[in-house]
C-alpha cells in the first residue's frame, strides 16, 4: 500500500498497470489529467491499441479554489466510491462502474464515460436530451426511496446514516448556499453591475426566514441518502443515455435537495439562454424545452416514487396512511422548489458560479441573465412553502423571462 500523496500522470499509469487484467500486458498507456474541479485530480488513461480506457479520480487534501489553505477530508473518496456502488445497485446503468477503490490514496478507478458529454456543456451548445427526464427521475426515485425509512429497515438505515456522515462537505453547502449569499460575506463573488441586487438579498427579511427554514431542513432532516451535488455538471449525457457522477457530497439529507439541484441547473441554463440562443424564437423554443423537462422530471419522479411506495414500502404506518403519502409528496415538491431557489441564488452572488452564465461574453446579456436567474431564484424561495404544483415553478420561470 502506498502512502497518500497526489499522483503524477506517470504514477497513475503505473497503478493502472497493476489493475488485474484491465489493460493488456505491456500496453502503451496514454495518461492525461482532465479534472476541471477544484477538489480532485481526474486522470484519463487509455490504450489506443486495445481501445480500452479508464478514469482515476483522486481526492486532494485541500480545496484548490482558495489555495492549499482550506483542508478537506480525504474520506470523501470513500464516500464517493461507496455511494457510486450503492447507486449502481439501486439504479443500474445510470452511474459509471467502479473498478477499484484505494483508501490510502483516496483513489477511485471507474468506467470511462468520455463518449458522453457533461450535460451543462451540451445544454449550452443547444443539445436536447430526450432521455434525461426519464433517467434522472428513475435515478432519484430509486436511490432516494430505497435509502429512506420507506424503503429500508429503519435500523439498517441508521447504520447507513453513520457511514455517510460527511460534515466537511456539508459545511461547504451550509456556508456557500445557505449563509454567504444573504450577507456581505468575503466569500461572495458577483459583478459590480449587480451589486444592488446582491445588497437587496442581504436586507430581505422575508427571504432570510425562508432560507433559515430550508437550511434547518438541510441541517437536520435525514430523509434519504442524497447525491448532494446533483447539478448538470455532475451528469454525463448523450441524447440516448444518462450517467450521474461525482457523489462526494453524499449524506443523509432532505430529498428535495437533490430534486431542487436538477431544477435549479435547468433554470440557470434557462437564464443563460439570454445569450446562448441565436434569436428570440429559438430562445423561447429552448426555454420551453427546459421548462418541459422540469415538468417531466418532477412528474416522472412523483409517479415513480409513488409506485415504489405502493409496491415496496416496508413501513406499516406509511403503507396504511394514504393521506401521509399525499402530505409527503407535497412537501417534497415544496422543498425542491425552495432548494432550487437557493441553488440558483448562490450561483449568481456566491463563491462558485456556472458557465451557463459566466461564459456569456457580452456584459449586458450576462447581467440580464444574472438578474433573471435572481428573479427566478428568489421567487422560488419566497413561495416554496405555498407551492401546490410543478406548474407554479414553470410559471415563475416563464413569466420572469
Ligand atoms: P469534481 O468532484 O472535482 O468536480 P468530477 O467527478 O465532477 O470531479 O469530474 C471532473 C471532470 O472529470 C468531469 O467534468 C469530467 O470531465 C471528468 N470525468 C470525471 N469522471 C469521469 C468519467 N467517469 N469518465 C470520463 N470523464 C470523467
Ligand atoms: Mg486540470
Ligand atoms: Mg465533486
Ligand atoms: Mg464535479
Amino acid at each position: 500500500m502506498t502512502a497518500y500523496h497526489p499522483l503524477t500522470e506517470l504514477e497513475a499509469v503505473q497503478i493502472a498497470r497493476t489493475l488485474g487484467q484491465f489493460f493488456p500486458e505491456g500496453a502503451d498507456l496514454q495518461c492525461r489529467e482532465i479534472g476541471d474541479g477544484n477538489l480532485n485530480l481526474v486522470f484519463h488513461i487509455a490504450d489506443a491499441a486495445s481501445g480500452k480506457s479508464l478514469i482515476m479520480k483522486q481526492a486532494l487534501p485541500y480545496a484548490k479554489v482558495v489555495g492549499e489553505s482550506w483542508p478537506l477530508t480525504l474520506d470523501r473518496a470513500r464516500i464517493e466510491s461507496e455511494k457510486l456502488l450503492l447507486e449502481g445497485k439501486l439504479a443500474p446503468g445510470l452511474v459509471p462502474a467502479v473498478y477499484h477503490y484505494d483508501p490510502a490514496l483516496a483513489l477511485t478507478v471507474m468506467e470511462d464515460l468520455s463518449d458522453h458529454l457533461i450535460m451543462r456543456q451540451g445544454l449550452i451548445a443547444g443539445t436536447r436530451y430526450p432521455k434525461f427526464a426519464d433517467d434522472i427521475s428513475t435515478f432519484m426515485a430509486r436511490t432516494l426511496f430505497f435509502t429512506s425509512d420507506l424503503g429500508m429497515n429503519q435500523q439498517d438505515k441508521k447504520n447507513l446514516v453513520k457511514a455517510f456522515i460527511n460534515p466537511e462537505l456539508c459545511k461547504i453547502t451550509e456556508d456557500l448556499i445557505f449563509d454567504d449569499p444573504y450577507t456581505d460575506s468575503p466569500n461572495n463573488s458577483f459583478a459590480p453591475a449587480i451589486r444592488d441586487a446582491a445588497e437587496a438579498l442581504w436586507k430581505d427579511g422575508e427571504l432570510h426566514l425562508e432560507v433559515a427554514i430550508l437550511r434547518e431542513k438541510f441541517l437536520t432532516s435525514a430523509q434519504a441518502l442524497l447525491h448532494g451535488d446533483l447539478h448538470t455538471g455532475s451528469v454525463f449525457a448523450t441524447p440516448a443515455s444518462t450517467k450521474v457522477i461525482d457523489p462526494e457530497f453524499a449524506f443523509y439529507g432532505p430529498i428535495g435537495f437533490d430534486i431542487g439541484a436538477v431544477i435549479a441547473n435547468l433554470l440557470l441554463n434557462f437564464a443563460g439562454q439570454e445569450h446562448w440562443s441565436e434569436d428570440a424564437e429559438k430562445r423561447s423554443d429552448f426555454r420551453r424545452y427546459l421548462t418541459d423537462t422540469i415538468r417531466d422530471v418532477w412528474q416522472l419522479f412523483d409517479k415513480k416514487f409513488r409506485a415504489l411506495w405502493e409496491e415496496s414500502c416496508i413501513d406499516r404506518i406509511a403503507s396504511e396512511t394514504p393521506a401521509y403519502k399525499e402530505y409527503y409528496m407535497q412537501r417534497l415538491l415544496q422543498d425542491a422548489a425552495g432548494f432550487a431557489g437557493c441553488k440558483i441564488v448562490r450561483r449568481i452572488v456566491g463563491l462558485s458560479h456556472v458557465i451557463d452564465i459566466d461564459r456569456i461574453p457580452d456584459a449586458a446579456a450576462r447581467e440580464k441573465a444574472q438578474r433573471l436567474a435572481l428573479a427566478i431564484g428568489t421567487a422560488l424561495i419566497r413561495g416554496n412553502r405555498r407551492t401546490q404544483s410543478i406548474e407554479e415553478v414553470v410559471d415563475i420561470a416563464l413569466s420572469a423571462a
